[in-house]
């Protein structure tokens, strides 16, 4: 993903996306075609989190998010103080996340939907499962049958 797009999703979701302090934006390893889903992800995640009242020390954060075997892998943290129901004396109340399942479930959704979307320009793609499986269009397929030819060739 370019650095821009990057920037722009780090910037849009700083509690999700943890700025690399050397780069200002969140390490994100695929294609640009991906943008719109992990923008749409993140800002249905914390619409789950917001209802959850969660607080910001409390709000989980991408660990990693790449491409691996042809779809989207989104990685998340969960916090200790998810599982806490009961608040200690004098603590302000944290609320479990009765919703990490939702959670889990957009995330799923987004990877499944991965497989139809071009990496490399958004358009709708399809999975070509070779030696380096991917995701593209008819058109991004050629240019990249194009270069792998000439890069063979020599
Ligand atoms: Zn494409």
């Amino acid at each position: 993903m370019n650095k821009s797009n990057k920037l722009k999703l780090t910037q849009a979701f700083p509690r999700l996306l943890h700025a690399n302090k050397e780069t200002n934006t969140f390490f994100i390893e695929c294609g640009d075609g991906w943008y719109d889903l992990i923008y749409k992800l993140c800002s249905d995640i914390e619409e789950v989190l917001t209802a959850n009242c969660t607080t910001d020390d409390d709000w989980p954060h991408a660990l990693q998010v790449k491409e691996k075997f042809g779809g989207l892998r989104f990685y998340i943290s969960r916090s200790h103080k998810n599982a806490v129901s009961m608040p200690a004396p004098g603590l302000v109340e944290v609320r479990p996340i009765s919703d990490v399942d939702a959670i889990g479930d957009l995330i799923e959704a987004a990877e499944a939907k991965s497989f139809d979307i071009c990496e490399d320009c958004s358009a709708p793609g399809k999975l070509y499962q070779e030696s380096w499986w991917h995701v593209k269009c008819d058109a991004c397929e050629a240019i990249y049958r194009k270069k792998r030819e000439e890069f063979l060739k020599g």
